[in-house]
């Protein structure tokens, strides 16, 4: 089989599961993420005093017998942990989470590839029988491009479509955004055991929880995340009073704990509306891949199952 050069743009599940099938399977592959941690969404905020809090991703869970086993794998080596099996009752599925948070996830997941982060990639073109891959100087990287046989791939779909804009049409997908508030705090919060609540009836949150109670933070550190039309409401308004106002709206889960530290973040492309029907999606060329938890399946199974099938198609075209 002869081994193809391979950029995996993105270091999310669905990339990172990708590049290490293809390193894996013989091929030389290089990964590129804009973000300063690999990652992406498995995504964790370091808070004041060595507090933590996962602010993307909140848990996984299994259905699938491949994410099974590698979830398996990841409980094995200490990786990953069972946090509860149900929030507010059980129903007996596992949620699983990561020690340290769910960035850690990322890390492991990086370890032993050519992963490059805070690396932004601005430009893809044809090059040849292949592809361009190219990216400016920034804060933390120097301007850098590669050739590549294959390209795939895993930003959140209306970013990996202005990239390719010019040359190739992807499928159309959209997604719903999400405000993540973390807070610190200097006691524990109002959050019953196992620390965990998912919200169906609160008018600002769909979920909150205790990041000292699933293992994430040695200290207490709370994350809450709004409803999708209270983030598109909120989406321009200013960062500071927004802050402030949602900080008023989680009253009822700090109690009476003083807040010592405070962050928002906004995720743009949370979740997607509805996913494209197969588990990644390829140009007419075959040079060009896109997957990720838009395609398929959503979440981060689907992401991770996204990755296993692009690797799939690189690995068949080698
Ligand atoms: C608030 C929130 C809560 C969630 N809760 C859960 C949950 O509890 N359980 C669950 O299973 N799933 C949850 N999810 C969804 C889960 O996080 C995602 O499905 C999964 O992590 C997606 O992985 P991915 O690899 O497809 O994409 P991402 O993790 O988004 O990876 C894409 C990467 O591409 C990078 N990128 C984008 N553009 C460029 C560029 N130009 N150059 C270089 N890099 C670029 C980004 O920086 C990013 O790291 C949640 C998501 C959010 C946001």
């Amino acid at each position: 089989m002869a081994s193809v050069r391979v950029i995996v743009v993105g270091a999310g599940m669905a990339g990172l599961t990708a590049a290490g099938r293809i390193a894996g399977a013989g091929h030389e592959v290089t990964v590129v993420d804009k973000g300063r941690y690999a990652g992406g969404r498995l995504a964790t905020r370091d808070l004041a005093e060595g507090r933590r809090a996962d602010h993307g991703a909140q848990f996984f869970t299994t259905r699938s017998d491949a994410f099974q086993e590698q979830v398996g794998r990841w409980v094995a080596e200490g990786t990953a942990h069972v946090w509860c099996r149900g929030f507010t009752s059980e129903d007996g599925h596992p949620r699983y989470a990561v020690r340290g948070g769910m960035r850690q996830l990322g890390a492991r997941l990086a370890d032993g590839l050519d992963v490059h982060t805070s690396t932004r990639v601005a430009t893809i073109g044809p090059s040849g029988a292949g592809w361009t891959v190219s990216w400016p100087d920034g804060p933390h990287s120097t301007a850098g491009h590669i050739v590549a046989d294959m390209v795939v791939l895993t930003a959140p779909v209306p970013q990996s479509a202005d990239l390719l804009s010019d040359h190739v049409d992807v499928p159309d997908i959209t997604y719903t955004p999400v405000l993540a508030l973390t807070v610190g705090l200097g006691t524990q919060p109002a959050i019953p055991t196992p620390g965990g609540l998912q919200l169906d009836d609160d008018p600002t949150w769909t979920w909150v929880a205790d990041n000292r109670a699933k293992g994430v933070s040695p200290s207490p550190a709370v994350t809450l995340h709004t409803r999708s039309d209270v983030a598109g409401a909120r989406w321009d308004d200013d960062v500071e009073v927004v802050t402030a106002d949602l900080l008023g709206a989680a009253a009822p889960w700090l109690g009476d704990a003083e807040v010592v530290d405070v962050a928002l973040h906004r995720w743009r492309y949370a979740t997607p509306a509805a996913c494209h029907p197969e588990p990644c999606w390829v140009s007419p060329d075959g040079r060009i891949v896109l997957a990720g938890d838009a395609f398929g399946s959503p979440r981060v199974e689907g992401a991770f199952l996204s990755g296993l099938a692009a690797a799939a198609h690189v690995i068949g075209q080698g």
